[in-house]
């Protein structure tokens, strides 16, 4: 497996917690119920500034991600907040 795609334990469960968080409403752009979970994690760049670009690890942001199956609409969630602070690769 490319390390950029996430196994079926993984995928299973993000979308367990997806759910408990109550992420079950339809997609906000197009009304449509289906979604799948992005098959990889994203790392957002929070910067404190706009004119330069930070690359570090330390201002990385870990989400992961759900895609609308009609119309691709991409919705993150913050994984720190999804998971209560606690690192997925530590549960
Ligand atoms: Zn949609």
């Amino acid at each position: 497996m490319s390390e950029s795609r996430l196994s079926t334990d993984q995928q299973r469960d993000i979308a367990e917690a997806l759910e408990a968080a109550g992420v079950t409403l339809p997609c906000s752009r197009c009304g449509h119920q289906s979604y799948r979970v992005l098959d990889g994690f994203l790392l957002e760049n929070a910067q404190s500034q706009l004119r330069n670009q930070v690359i570090s690890g330390d201002n990385r942001v870990p989400c992961v991600a759900t895609v609308c199956q009609r119309c691709g609409c991409l919705t993150q969630h913050v994984m720190d907040v999804l998971y209560g602070g606690v690192p997925m690769h530590s549960r």
